[in-house]
């Protein structure tokens, strides 16, 4: 990183650095994984290279279809620059396939297939371990006018719709993916964040049997192993598709 890039923030999975043009950031992976609320953490490396890599290819795709996100360019394999952005402190959920937290809070038994997308949404609040928020309370805390979460929404099933595709053509299942929104400097509400196995479901639909292949954070959050080969294997799945389209 250049010396006149300072460290505006750190997350668990990035860092964001300034850039020279005031309205842009440079946002760098990290190797870092972490589940529940960072109880568990543990180090992969290669994994902020194949995320920055995965995601710049998603973000692009969905440019291509009109939908307005953060993304500008790559600056190098594991560095993205991106439009600065206010972050909404909310963690947009969408589900095609019940799993995860839904079927731990629910009576709805895991891999039911949903006859709708389910939009859940979370407060991203780490001290208060992102409890599941409503639309009133959203309003009542002024965190979003009911207008502008209802853009969200809209463009979050807009996004799900895309999505679905991209990863069908690679042979995966979206089961379920998270996204985050900002505002940038001309208060328009761009998509954020990344969009890769850290924060997505993917299942392998190659599998012959009824086994659920995890190509994501799963692999991590259930101590299966070979996270590493997954993100590689999803990144060289969409080179070939994107070669060849
Ligand atoms: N997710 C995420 N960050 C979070 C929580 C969830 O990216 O802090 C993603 C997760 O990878 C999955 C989807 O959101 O693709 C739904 O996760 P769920 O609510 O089922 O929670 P989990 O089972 O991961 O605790």
């Amino acid at each position: 990183m250049n010396k006149k890039n300072e460290l505006i923030y750190e997350g668990k999975a990035k860092k964001v650095f300034t850039h020279d043009d005031l309205d842009k950031v440079k946002i760098e992976f990290k190797d870092d994984a972490t589940a529940f609320n960072a109880l568990k953490k543990a180090k992969y490396e290669g994994k902020g290279k194949l995320n920055c890599l995965i995601s710049a290819k998603i973000f692009r795709t969905l440019i291509e279809k009109n939908i307005p996100t953060h993304f500008i360019e790559l600056e190098n394999q594991n560095t993205m620059i991106a439009k600065k952005i206010k972050v909404i402190p909310l963690e947009i959920v969408l589900r095609n396939i019940a799993f995860g937290s839904l079927c731990k809070q629910t009576t709805i038994k895991p891999r039911t297939p949903l006859s709708k997308p389910l939009i859940d949404i979370y407060l991203k609040n780490d001290e208060l371990n992102d409890p599941l928020i409503t639309k009133d309370r959203i309003e009542l805390m002024n965190i979003l006018s009911s207008k502008d979460l209802d853009f969200i929404i809209d463009l979050t099933l807009k996004i799900n719709l895309i999505l679905k595709s991209f990863f069908k053509n690679i042979q995966l299942q979206l089961v379920d993916f998270k996204l985050e929104f900002g505002f940038d400097i001309k208060n328009n509400i761009l998509l954020g964040d990344e969009i890769s196995p850290d924060n997505c479901r993917l299942w392998d639909l190659n599998q012959k049997n009824d086994t659920i292949v995890s190509l994501d954070k799963d692999l991590f959050r259930n101590d299966l192993g070979g996270l590493i080969e997954a993100y590689s294997e999803i990144n060289r799945r969409i080179n070939e598709f994107l070669e060849t389209n």
